[in-house]
Parts: structure tokens; C-alpha cells; sequence
């Protein structure tokens, strides 16, 4: 029968945490390749196997793995015998009539209880196999390197590692909820909490029915794609645009953006405790527009207790683009749309805004009744990945 076995970072795993961690990783495997007809998911001594069956679609199985957090590579792979002549011969028949430039066997022995070492395995299987084929052996540079794992019920053995996405499983970092624009930077900022192995929840003000519904549309169609690491997301729509306007009848124009931001920052704190997060998060970079100085973002941050974190705060624009399209997300990002933020904005806005006068001009707005108001009309998508059919 073959197999997937999937590596996690060991580094990452010390003490009592080891057995939840993979606990997670197996249950999110297991959720993530439903419908695949994968025999069996289980955790074998400090790796896990996929058994799969014959009708199993490798390319499907190896699509989604390739983006589920806390794996660092995995490989397609064969179980074979302890035996070093009958495993080199397996090994030999899988191979088929490859004939490499150079090869090496690189070996790892689970238990150090087992009768023979790395490196003996790999002279001996190396041995067998330059005997039978007369390959070159190349220590550093290979053609191929035969992977072979040693465990106590028998061996695994592969031909080439997959990367894997990298990161800690998903659940294992906490709640925290992601402000999500249809901009380019929050997608990337809520990917990075996701990969942390936080579980994010998902927050998007927008405008409608004053303007249209297009950045709507965007921040769905870039939850499923992040659903597709993170498995199940909520999605909480929030209804902005009367209380822009109520802003702007009552606060001076150059002070609106960061009162809209810091009505955004409260409501998104009672989503937030109300879906048990412990933490928000933003696309917010120091210095990459006028309206993010240290100034303003701390006339914002201070609308909340709840800790902000914000993970791109020091990233060059072009990095940031860069990690949107490989993550996918670029491409949807740039879709026009009409950004709830340009809506009533002056063409100055306030670079500086100090809190006391923020915190002056705020005090004719009914707060508590806007923030009451948004919550009472937000609506709430929950994701799925895979699509239930
Ligand atoms: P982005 O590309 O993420 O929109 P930006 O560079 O346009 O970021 P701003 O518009 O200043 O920056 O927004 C800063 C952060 O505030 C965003 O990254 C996002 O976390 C949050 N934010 C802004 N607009 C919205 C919105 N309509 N809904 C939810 N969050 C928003
Ligand atoms: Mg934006």
C-alpha cells in the first residue's frame, strides 16, 4: 500500500505541547482531504502517514497539503521490511528504469532501540543497490536520494520531499480577528496570523447600499481562499455607511478617517470578544500611506483595549505584494472596488492627529448607539473547505 508521510518541524515542539500539536495537525489533515478517499491519517512516531488507496487522487492530495500549516515537507512513499536485501530490491523495482546521473540513500532511524544505525543502513542499502546498478555515489550533490526511514514495524521509503507550508497547525496559536479590507495588505496580514497556527475571524465594514457591493464580493471571494489553509472561517459583513455619515455631519473633515477607523476598532472588539478572539489584527504598515504615522495609529489603537497585532507593520510595499500573489490574493485585492474608506474623505486628512483632539471631536457622536447599531446589523457567512457538496 502507499503512502503520504508528512514532517512536521520538530523544533517547534517541546514538552507537554508535542501531543496536541499533532493531535491538531491530524485532525485538520483529516478535515482537509475529506472526500479523498484517503484509507487512514495517523500519527507514527514522530511523523504522520497517510495511508492512501488505490483510487486516491495523489494530485488532489498533494494540492492540499501543500497548504496546511505545521508541515515542513511531506513525501509520496512506500512501506518496505526491515530486511536490507529485500528493501533494496523493493527499492530498486519502485525505481523503475530510472537511471540517475549519481544517487545516495539518506536514512533516519526512529527508535534507537532498532539493530542498526543511520549510517549502516545507508552503506548497506547504498551498497546493494551500487552493486546491482553501478550508479555513481554522490554525497553532497545527488541525482536522487533514496529516503529511508527506519521504524519499529518496518520502513518507509521515498524518492523526493514536497514542501510544505510551513507554520504551526491551525487552532494551536488562539482566536484572534483579522480587519479585513479589500485592499492588499489585510488578506496577506490575516494569512501570516493563520500560518501562527491563530484561528482568524474575519471583519469587513462596508458601505452598502451607499456604494456598491463589490468590496463585498472581494473579502468572499478571498475568505475561501484563505479557507482553503485555515478550513472553517466566519465572515462578519458590517453595514458602515450611516454611521460614516453621521460622522461626517458631526466631526472636522481631516479628523474623519481616524474616527471611522476608531468606530471600526470598537466595533470590531465586540465581535471579537463576543467569538471569544483575544487579539486584532490589521493590515496597517508603518509610513505606507499618509494616514499611517505613529501618530495616527495610536489615536486608533487606543479605541480598544484589546491587544492590536499587526504582522506586516514593518514590511516594504513590494514585499507585501509579492507574498499577496503567491498566496493568491493579489489578484482579487486589485479588483476596483469602492473602499468604504474613500467614502467622505477630505483630500487632507490628518497626518497627525493628537488623541485629545480626536477624542474632543468625538464627543457629540452617540458612540455606544453607533456601535449597538452596527452590531445589530452585521451579518454573519461561515466558510467551509472542502465545499460541502
Ligand atoms: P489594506 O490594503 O489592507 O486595505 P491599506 O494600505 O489600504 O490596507 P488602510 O486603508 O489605511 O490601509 O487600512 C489599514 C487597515 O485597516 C487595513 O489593513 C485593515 O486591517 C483595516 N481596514 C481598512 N478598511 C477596512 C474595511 N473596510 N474593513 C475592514 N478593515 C478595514
Ligand atoms: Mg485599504
Amino acid at each position: 500500500m502507499t503512502s503520504v508521510v508528512v514532517h512536521y518541524k520538530e523544533l517547534a515542539l517541546k514538552g507537554k505541547n508535542r501531543p496536541w500539536f499533532i493531535q491538531l495537525l491530524v485532525r485538520n489533515l483529516k478535515t482537509a482531504l475529506a472526500g479523498l478517499h484517503v484509507a487512514t491519517v495517523r500519527s507514527v512516531m514522530g511523523r504522520i502517514e497517510l495511508e492512501l488507496r488505490p483510487d486516491t487522487p495523489w494530485e488532489d492530495v498533494r494540492e492540499r497539503l501543500g497548504r496546511i500549516f505545521g508541515i515542513a515537507n511531506f513525501s509520496y512513499a512506500n512501506r518496505g521490511p526491515h530486511d536490507f536485501k529485500e528493501l533494496a530490491s523493493e527499492i530498486m523495482t519502485g525505481l523503475g528504469d530510472l537511471a540517475p546521473a549519481s544517487f545516495r540513500v539518506s536514512a533516519t532511524r526512529s527508535d534507537k532501540r532498532l539493530p542498526f544505525t543511520s549510517p549502516e543502513v545507508e552503506r548497506e542499502i547504498g551498497g546493494i543497490i551500487w552493486d546491482a546498478k553501478g550508479w555513481k555515489v554522490d554525497l553532497s550533490h545527488p541525482a536522487l536520494t533514496i529516503h529511508i526511514e527506519m521504524l519499529p514495524t518496518g520502513a518507509f521509503y521515498f524518492f523526493g520531499k514536497e514542501p510544505g507550508a510551513g507554520g504551526m497547525p491551525s487552532g494551536t496559536g488562539g482566536r484572534v480577528a483579522c480587519l479585513l479590507s479589500g485592499g492588499i495588505d489585510s488578506p496577506v496580514a490575516a494569512y501570516r496570523m493563520m500560518r501562527r497556527g491563530c484561528k482568524v475571524q474575519l471583519i469587513h465594514f462596508h458601505s452598502y447600499p451607499i456604494l456598491s457591493r463589490a468590496s463585498q464580493e472581494k473579502v468572499r471571494e478571498i475568505t475561501t481562499l484563505l479557507t482553503r489553509h485555515q478550513l472553517r472561517a466566519r465572515l462578519m459583513l458590517v453595514p458602515f455607511g450611516a454611521l460614516q455619515q453621521q460622522v461626517v455631519l458631526g466631526v472636522p473633515p481631516e479628523l474623519r478617517v481616524v474616527i471611522y477607523r476608531r468606530l471600526m476598532l470598537r466595533i470590531a472588539e465586540r465581535l471579537a470578544r463576543k467569538g471569544r478572539a483575544g487579539a486584532l489584527v490589521t493590515g496597517e504598515v508603518v509610513g505606507q500611506v499618509a494616514s499611517q504615522t505613529l501618530e495616527n495609529m495610536t489615536a486608533i489603537a487606543r479605541a480598544t483595549s484589546l491587544e492590536i497585532l499587526r504582522p506586516l507593520v514593518g514590511m516594504d510595499k513590494d514585499e507585501i505584494v509579492a507574498e499577496a500573489k503567491k498566496i493568491g490574493t493579489y489578484s482579487i485585492s486589485i479588483i476596483p472596488d469602492q473602499d468604504c474608506c474613500t467614502l467622505f474623505t477630505p483630500k487632507h486628512p490628518a497626518t497627525r492627529a493628537r488623541l485629545e483632539v480626536v477624542e474632543r471631536a468625538e464627543i457629540g457622536l452617540p458612540i455606544e448607539e453607533m456601535v449597538t447599531a452596527a452590531l445589530d446589523t452585521t451579518v454573519v457567512e461561515d466558510f467551509k473547505f472542502p465545499t460541502p457538496v
